[in-house]
């Protein structure tokens, strides 16, 4: 089967599920919202630079979310957690609680695996690729005191608030690999002040931005987390319109093509970000205005 077969359902399916309403994000277009230290594969080191964006209102720029790490489908996938960042529901946070109630050593360990860790998330722009406008970056709290934050807080420390606009720095983080081959930051240096951007339009754009970590990390659906809690594989049945376990399946069905596009669709419905238009919001945008909008 051609991709653009496959490529032509995916997009059918996804009008119909949503009957056609809110305007979906493409894929290529949802990648560009992540910035990522992390080196590609077959990188030794790269260096980057970043430009945090203030918090709102005075705020800090740094948002604090948790995840769970598991493995679903052979990927190594981070789930949000519903416990820690709303304060719902979260089978994983009860699986953790249950191992952690049977007491026996190996229970322990199993709980450990379900752990939510902390995150921290911040927007900003990508200063080589300033067109994709404002970027989420997402990286891990390092309880060893060697994580990124613990590199950021010292440019703060000497440099003051570098995420301010006309005033602000960028900065310059370099990755290499450990040892043992290992995506590693080494190094973050403030660049030297400089302006935001001098250009209207970006300003506006960028500074204007309301989206939050919650509109680019997609949650699951209860009955997804239920299946990844129980250590199963979860699995669209588009007959009954949720998410199943694999390993409940009765009819186990081996058609390569349904596999593909369940694969894909679940692809699809956990990442796809929901946007209220193009991305831009315009309606904050001054027409004859010149000004900077800091
Ligand atoms: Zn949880």
């Amino acid at each position: 089967m051609s991709k653009t077969t496959l490529e032509s359902i995916l997009s059918q399916y996804e009008k119909n599920s949503d009957g056609g309403k809110k305007p979906k994000v493409s894929n290529e277009d949802r990648l560009k919202k992540y910035f990522t230290e992390k080196l590609k594969k077959g990188e030794n080191n790269t260096t980057k630079s970043f430009r945090i964006l203030p918090g709102k209102e005075g705020s800090s720029p740094f948002d604090e979310i948790y995840l769970h790490e598991r493995e679903v489908n052979h990927r190594y996938e981070k789930i949000y957690c519903n416990k820690l960042n709303d304060g719902e529901l979260c089978p994983l946070c009860e699986a953790e609680e249950a191992l952690k109630m049977d007491g026996s050593k190996k229970a322990k360990d199993m709980a450990k695996e379900y752990t939510p860790r902390k995150w921290y998330v911040v927007k900003g722009i990508d200063r080589d690729n300033e067109d994709h406008g404002v970027k989420f970056w997402r990286y891990k709290h390092k309880y060893t005191g060697d994580g990124v934050q613990d590199k950021l807080m010292p440019v703060f420390k000497l440099k003051g608030d570098i995420t301010d606009a006309r005033e602000g720095r960028d900065v310059i983080i370099t990755t290499n690999r450990n040892d043992k081959g290992h995506s590693v930051v080494s190094s973050i240096m403030a660049d030297d002040v400089s302006l935001l951007t001098s250009d209207t339009e970006k300003a506006n754009a960028w500074f204007n931005n309301e989206e939050t970590f919650r509109d680019v990390y997609a949650k699951k659906s209860p009955e997804w987390l239920d299946i990844v809690a129980k250590n199963m594989t979860p699995i669209w049945d588009s007959g009954l319109s949720k998410y199943v376990a694999e390993e409940e399946k009765e009819e186990t069905e081996t058609a390569s093509l349904e596999d593909e596009i369940n694969l894909l669709k679940n692809d699809v419905s956990t990442n796809t970000l929901e946007n209220d238009g193009d991305g831009v919001d315009t309606t904050t945008l001054e027409t004859n205005d010149d000004e900077l909008p800091f």
